[in-house]
């Protein structure tokens, strides 16, 4: 089991008034959580210390090839006055995924978990209460051998910084106008899609952009190759309710496994809703939409939770889902997952852990 050191500061923060939206990404507490990794030792010297810069060579392997992974789960405050996290294993298992594959080393669940809690703790009284709000949990692990050769380093900082965030949807939940993307692609399978990398981030910006320039929020992916089976949406997976039936695109290898994706997948085993992942081509989307069967659209993830889609955009055709307001579906998941996550809802599956 992981030993942390814990170094509080001498000199903590204000709190953020609550009263004033939580842009997200933009504060941070005031400790963070680094351990650092070499061959002969492993993972080490794991502490929590003061929220600070860190210092790096400039030829840091990271900043040259890529090297680096992040994850990303939330803290929520309950009514009592307890701090729970939501399937926080599931992001550790993830992480190794994406480890193995980038040729990082692995870090054991338990302790990643362990990281996550007592980072957490240290930083409990920036867990925001306000209705909607979280405290944003983002580990991450960087390459850090000062050398411009081509290979995995042998050197690593995994570190997890926090930051509180407001409402998603400050005035409720509201549909998002999404832009198919079919110049460029953003994954294909063999590749590095499957993994949570920076990697995936930068190769999707400037379709990000243009969606945006033309008005949407974001974008939908097409597979690489054909240009014709649904993928996922910029940082979120994708879900249809077709005639009564829940899908989403199968795990192909360039989909990254969302922890929200699989809880809409157990939840609809427990409701009893028929729900199946498969290959989903963007023409039997449209035809679903022509004959009036393409119910709901929705997008999954831990940032939203859901995002209703109420329009889609493909090449010169605008298809509005649902009247573009939400669906009964979508706004079930989103109030239990919810209920859930802030202990209103009687956790019958375990998915939540108290720190
Ligand atoms: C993180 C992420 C998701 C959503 O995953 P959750 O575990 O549900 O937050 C979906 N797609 C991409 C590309 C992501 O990076």
């Amino acid at each position: 089991m992981i030993n942390i050191r814990i170094e509080k500061t001498a000199t903590p923060k204000t709190l953020p008034s609550q009263d004033n939206p939580l842009n997200f990404g933009t504060i941070f507490t005031d400790h963070m959580f680094i351990m650092n990794y070499d061959p002969q030792n492993g993972w080490n010297d794991a502490r929590v210390v003061p929220y600070e810069k860190i210092c790096l060579e400039p030829s840091s392997m990271v900043f040259h090839y890529g090297q680096e992974m992040f994850e990303g789960l939330k803290a929520y405050k309950t009514g009592d006055e307890r701090i729970l996290l939501f399937r926080p294993e599931k992001n550790a298992q993830r992480a190794n995924n994406t480890n193995k594959r980038l040729c990082i080393p692995e870090i054991p669940v338990e302790d990643f978990v362990e990281a996550v809690k007592t980072l957490v703790k240290t930083d409990e009284k920036w867990v925001p209460t306000k209705e909607g709000t979280s405290l944003y949990i983002r580990p991450f692990i960087i390459a850090t051998d000062p050398f411009l050769g081509v290979r995995p380093s042998d050197t690593y900082m995994f570190i997890i910084i926090l930051s509180p965030v407001g409402a998603y949807y400050p005035e409720g939940l509201n549909p998002v106008r999404i832009w198919i993307e079919d110049e460029y692609v953003r994954a294909v399978k063999g590749g590095i899609g499957e993994t949570k990398t920076g990697g995936n981030y930068v190769a999707s910006m400037k379709s990000q952009v243009k969606a945006h320039d033309a008005g949407y929020s974001q974008v939908l992916w097409l597979d690489g190759v054909h240009r014709k089976y649904i993928e996922e949406v910029g940082a979120m997976n994708i879900f249809f309710k077709i005639n009564g039936e829940v899908v989403t695109p199968a795990l192909s290898g360039s989909i990254l496994p969302g922890v929200t994706r699989d809880t809409v997948l157990e939840l609809c085993k427990a409701w009893g809703v028929p729900a199946s992942e498969k290959r989903i081509s963007i023409d039997e989307i449209y035809e679903a939409y022509e004959n009036g069967t393409l119910e709901e659209v929705f997008g999954t993830g831990t940032a939203a939770v859901i995002s209703p889609v109420g329009e889609l955009k493909w090449g010169d055709k605008t298809l509005i889902v649902n009247d573009g307001k939400i669906g009964d579906f979508s706004r079930k998941f989103y109030d239990t997952v919810t209920g859930i996550q802030l202990g209103n809802i009687k956790d019958e599956f375990g998915w939540t852990v108290e720190v």
